[in-house]
């Protein structure tokens, strides 16, 4: 992890649980506004609760499993850049812009 991961890391929970972010669903695609708080109820998993910004985690709502997630492709499966489709390339650009791509407002 650079200096620069950390230091979004550290003010993304400084800016604290109310923070409106734009939850993306890799799965099924559903989209939601809702703050850190909001959605850690619903059961996504989403940073900066479970996993980290520009970090591949998975980023998943409360109905859908990890399994289909780039993480689990990619630590997992084993799966390699090369061999993603353009879905999951765009997921993976989507993260590495983390959080400033997903804030609200
Ligand atoms: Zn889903």
């Amino acid at each position: 992890m650079t200096e620069l991961e950390v230091e979004v890391t550290h003010s993304s929970h400084k800016r604290g649980i109310k923070m409106l972010l734009r939850h993306i669903c890799e799965v099924c695609d559903k989209e939601e506004i809702l703050t850190v708080e909001q959605a850690y109820d619903q059961g996504w998993d989403y940073p900066p609760k479970m996993g980290e910004f520009k970090v591949a985690s998975p980023r998943t709502c409360g109905y859908c499993s990890i399994n289909g997630s780039l993480w689990w492709l990619l630590c997992v499966e084993g799966k390699k850049i090369a061999d993603l489709d353009e879905k999951q390339l765009q997921t993976l650009s989507r993260i590495l812009q983390e959080p400033e791509n997903i804030m609200v407002g």
